[in-house]
């Protein structure tokens, strides 16, 4: 079962134990069968089925949604949120200024929101913390056991993190081995997604990068004002006005493609060896990245053929089983004047590359708009199917079960 998503939250239906096996990652069906067998009560409740989850930032726009996506989530329930001292204590829906159209997840509102110590009562945490203060607190948790799924700049580049979309770069998880070895983490490691508006973009190199092979890329963006966190922009700077500078952003987009579209040798990342280069912009929008790409191609391809590459590109079977995943995640549009963030922002649940405007380019040899959800794609949907990925691989067993010994020896 690979779930539907309704508006913006995953839906899905009350479900058995038995209909759970059925989805589950094989691994997860036998931490379920574990904590059936230790917990044989029918006390046993949905919690104990599932990865406990925590969240850094939780009280941030990253962290709103992540809170959004994990309520009724299949294979993982919300138990700890975290933020600054300014919101530690207090319940969440008392610390949060919530940003969303839908009300705060039952589940999250009444959670006491906790302090940065590495000791939350859960078997794995996203982190959508400020930079300022992520880079320490992953490297906390990652040290005392805690598997990381990062949102945030800190770690991205460093030579032994993931930097994953699972659709473009699953094999990079193998250092996530090297990385526990070379830092003596145990069970604990980090793993990260790209910057908001690198993940549409890679998302849609990646199959003309594999059928065609990819020389050049020159991107102009046009950033939504939510990328900047809240408050964000003040309203007097992006009103009625572009602003044509985004602190560190054109660094990301031009280094973080190379590291993705590259590969893991076994001891190191390679990277792609693109030509890259970026202009960011923030325009006054309020969710979706729109991009302006040109680019040039290894062989000789027509309009037709990149369209159909960007069409047709399919996800493997492993990828497509993950609940937040499309099988099909690059949407093509034939309309000459679309893709636009007002109408298109949510295509496939904000997972969804959407790409228009494909034609030949006077300068490099093909160009197309593309634009992907900031906040979904982007940010806290990008962290919630690499957290699919790595449960369905096994690698939260570990935590995992020193936690399923610990409850059966205190019981
Ligand atoms: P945000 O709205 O400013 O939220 C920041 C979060 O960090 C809040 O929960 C805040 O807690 C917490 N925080 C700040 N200072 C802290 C401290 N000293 N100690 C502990 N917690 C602290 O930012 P955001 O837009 O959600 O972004 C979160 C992260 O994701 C950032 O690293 C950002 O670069 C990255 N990111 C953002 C986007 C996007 O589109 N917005 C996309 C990709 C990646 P309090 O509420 O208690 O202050």
């Amino acid at each position: 079962m690979s779930g539907q998503w309704q508006g913006e939250v995953f839906e899905t239906h009350e479900i058995s134990l038995v209909d759970e096996r059925e989805f589950a990652p094989k691994r997860h069906v036998r931490y379920i069968e574990k904590f059936t067998e230790s917990k044989p009560s029918p006390s046993a409740s949905n919690a104990s089925r599932k990865f406990r989850a925590g969240v850094l930032g939780a009280t941030g726009l990253v962290g709103q949604r992540l809170v959004k996506l994990l309520a009724d989530h299949p294979w993982f329930e919300l138990t700890e949120v975290a933020a600054s001292e300014r919101s530690s204590g207090k319940s969440y829906a008392e610390a949060t200024r919530w940003h969303l159209d839908t009300p705060i997840p039952r589940a999250a509102r009444d959670l006491t929101v906790k302090s940065l110590e590495p000791t939350l009562d859960c078997d794995f945490v996203f982190s959508a913390l400020d930079s300022s203060v992520a880079g320490e607190a992953e490297e906390a948790f990652a040290r005392a056991g805690y598997p990381v799924v990062s949102n945030s700049k800190n770690h991205r580049m460093d030579p032994d993190v993931p930097l994953l979309i699972p659709e473009v770069n699953a094999a990079h998880l193998d250092a996530i081995a090297v990385q526990q070895k070379q830092r003596g983490y145990d069970s604990g490691f980090i793993v990260t997604n790209p910057n908001c508006s690198t993940a549409g973009l890679v998302l849609v190199l990646k199959p003309l990068a594999d059928i065609f092979g990819l020389e050049r890329i020159f991107v102009v963006t046009l950033q939504a004002i939510s990328g900047a966190g809240y408050p964000g922009v003040a309203s007097m700077d992006i009103q009625s006005n572009v602003v044509p500078f985004i602190s560190g952003e054109e660094e990301k987009m031009e280094t973080e493609p190379q590291k993705l579209l590259g590969r893991w040798d076994g001891r190191r990342f390679v990277d792609a060896g693109l030509g890259l280069s970026a202009h960011c912009n923030r325009v006054p929008v309020l969710e979706g990245h729109l991009e302006c790409v040109s680019l040039s191609l290894k062989k000789v391809a027509s309009v037709a053929e990149v369209r159909e590459a960007l069409r047709q590109f399919e996800v493997s079977s492993e990828i497509a089983a993950l609940p937040s995943a499309l099988r099909n995640p690059i949407e093509v549009l034939d309309e000459e004047n679309r893709p636009q963030p007002r109408r298109d922002v949510n295509a496939g649940n904000g997972m969804a590359a959407v790409v228009g405007r494909i034609r030949e380019c006077s300068l490099l040899d093909m160009k197309l708009t593309l634009l992907s959800h900031n906040l979904v794609r982007g940010a806290a949907g990008a962290a919630l199917l690499n957290a699919e990925l790595l449960a369905s691989r096994g690698f939260f067993d570990r935590r995992v079960n020193a936690h399923v010994e610990a409850t059966s020896i205190a019981n």
